[in-house]
């Protein structure tokens, strides 16, 4: 198995780990390989041809998928929602309203240092959803889209993957930065491996918009079947690999790096 991660992250360093795709890869010539390992022989070739076409899918899929990108600005999201009633729509955090990398190195460096073990660590994510956010930039084009939905009337959340603790200042400081009355509290999902814990709160809050950076965001709003809105992850984020905007199909925001 290291073997084959290994070369999947060799030929494509940005490859998203915890992409379909390339977990459907690197499983598939893992059992040729385990096969071949018992039965030797022919299964060499097929492996072989297997590897090729994973090493053209994963490493061109995303680059094609560059050129077909459906962009948006903020004004085409306004202009597609005029004439509709307010809504709820749904925010995750971590590098799409707030970079929020600075208390992630903190974070590494204090409790892990070269490793993401500090990611499972109930320490820091009580430092983290309790004050590390002082330190977290507010994304210009989620202030613009926070305007734009406030001035809709429509209700917002913010839904994010992060631990949760007993006790947080998460949703306090996120009202404070965009000027929100009477904020719902963030909901801490959580990461479950297997499945996506985003989805159950989309629905259980009826929300019709996610924005997100990642992955599981998409997949969770289609999942839910709302529409997404990918914002795009700072190249300079410590959440490493960046993923690949557009993968699903959804709608990318421009210049929604910063
Ligand atoms: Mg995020």
């Amino acid at each position: 198995m290291l073997f084959v991660l290994t070369l999947f992250r060799w030929i494509r360093p940005n490859a998203d780990i915890f992409d379909i795709k390339f977990f459907l890869c690197y499983r598939t010539i893992l059992n040729l390989f385990m096969a071949n390992k018992r039965e030797g022989g022919m299964l060499r070739k097929i492996v072989l041809v297997i590897v090729i076409i994973s090493v053209l899918w994963v490493n061109y899929g995303c680059v094609a998928q560059e050129q077909n990108i459906r962009w948006v600005t903020l004004k085409d999201i306004a202009k597609s929602l005029e004439n509709q009633q307010p809504m709820n729509v749904g925010f995750d955090i971590d590098d799409t309203v707030l970079f929020s990398s600075p208390g992630y190195y903190y974070g590494r460096q204090k409790y892990s240092p070269g490793n993401k073990g500090f990611a499972i660590m109930e320490e820091f994510w009580n430092e983290m959803n309790n004050g590390l956010d002082q330190f977290s930039i507010p994304k210009e084009c989620a202030r613009r889209l926070i305007e734009l939905h406030k001035k809709r009337g429509d209700s917002i959340y913010f839904i994010t993957a992060r631990t949760k603790t007993k006790t947080e200042s998460v949703t306090e400081l996120l009202a404070k930065t965009f000027d929100l009355e009477n904020p719902h509290k963030v909901i801490f999902a959580g990461i479950k491996l297997g499945e996506n814990l985003k989805i159950k709160p989309i629905k259980e809050n009826k929300i019709q918009i996610f924005y997100g950076d990642a992955d599981s965001d998409i997949e969770a709003a289609l999942e839910a079947g709302i529409r997404a809105i990918r914002i795009m992850r700072a190249v300079n984020s410590t959440n490493k690999p960046l993923p690949c905007n557009g993968s699903f199909g959804e709608e990318v925001l421009v210049n929604s790096e910063y």
